[in-house]
C-alpha cells in the first residue's frame, strides 16, 4: 500500500500523527502523510517526521520516500508525529492556485499557447510559454480577470478523477475540469490580491511571473 496523501484529503492539516512503513538507512515511508513532494511544479513542503527534518520528499509512482537526517532511529511500525512548515505551505498554496487561474485564463483569452515549463514556491510562481510578442500585453485582461475571481470568491473543487491511478483534477465555476495533482485552496478569495511580472526569457520565449500583493 502506497502512503495515504493527508494532503489531498485535508489540504490545511499542519500536523499528523502517522505511523512508520519502511526504513531504508536514512530513507523512510510512511502510512499517511501531509508532507508534499516536488511535482506539477510545486515545491516540496518542508517538515520533521518524529522530529527529524526531512531532507527530500521524492515521488516515485504512488509512493513518496522522506530522506532524513542521519542519527535518526526509527523503525517500521513506529508512531510518529509529522509536521510541516505551514506558513510556507500556505503561500505556495495560494501561489500555486492563482497560477493555476493565471494559466486558465491565459488559455481562455489568448488562444492556448503553448506552456514549456511552470514552477511554485513560497515567493513566487512562473509560467512559461512560447509567444511572439510582449506578454505583459496580456496583463490588464489577466489581471482584471483574476480579480473578479478573486473577490468573487469561488469555492474550489479537488477530487481524484481516477482514485486507482491518483489522478486529480479541481474545478471552480466557469472553468473546465483541470488535471492537477497538487495541493488547492478552498476559495479563490484566499488568493488575496496577486501581482504579475515579465520576464523575456529569449525568442518568443516569454514567463508571466505571479507573486502575492500583500
Ligand atoms: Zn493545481
Amino acid at each position: 500500500m502506497a502512503v495515504r496523501k493527508m494532503f489531498w484529503e485535508d489540504p490545511y492539516l499542519d500536523e499528523l500523527s502517522t505511523t512508520v512503513e519502511t526504513v531504508n538507512e536514512d530513507i523512510i515511508t510512511l502510512r499517511e502523510t501531509i508532507a508534499y513532494a516536488f511535482a506539477g511544479g510545486q515545491q516540496s513542503d518542508e517538515g520533521t517526521i518524529g522530529g527529524y527534518r526531512i531532507l527530500k520528499a521524492q515521488k516515485n509512482g504512488i509512493e513518496i520516500y522522506y530522506s532524513l537526517e542521519s542519527g535518526h532511529n526509527l523503525k517500521s511500525g513506529d508512531k510518529v508525529l509529522q509536521k510541516i512548515d505551514w506558513e510556507k505551505r500556505y503561500k505556495i498554496m495560494k501561489l500555486h492556485f492563482a497560477a493555476e487561474i493565471i494559466l486558465e485564463l491565459v488559455n481562455q483569452n489568448f488562444g492556448n499557447p503553448e506552456k514549456i515549463g511552470a514552477n511554485i514556491t513560497s515567493e513566487k510562481a512562473r509560467i512559461d510559454f512560447i509567444w511572439e510578442n510582449n506578454i505583459s500585453e496580456m496583463f490588464p485582461v489577466l489581471e482584471t480577470k483574476a480579480k473578479q475571481l478573486i473577490e468573487a470568491n469561488k469555492p474550489i473543487e479537488s477530487a481524484f478523477s481516477s482514485e486507482e491511478d491518483q489522478i486529480r483534477y479541481w474545478k471552480i465555476e466557469g472553468f473546465g475540469r483541470v488535471p492537477c495533482g497538487g495541493t488547492h485552496i478552498k476559495r479563490t478569495g484566499e488568493i488575496g490580491s496577486l501581482r504579475l511580472k515579465r520576464e523575456r526569457q529569449g525568442k518568443n520565449k516569454e514567463r508571466i511571473e505571479i507573486y502575492l500583493a500583500q
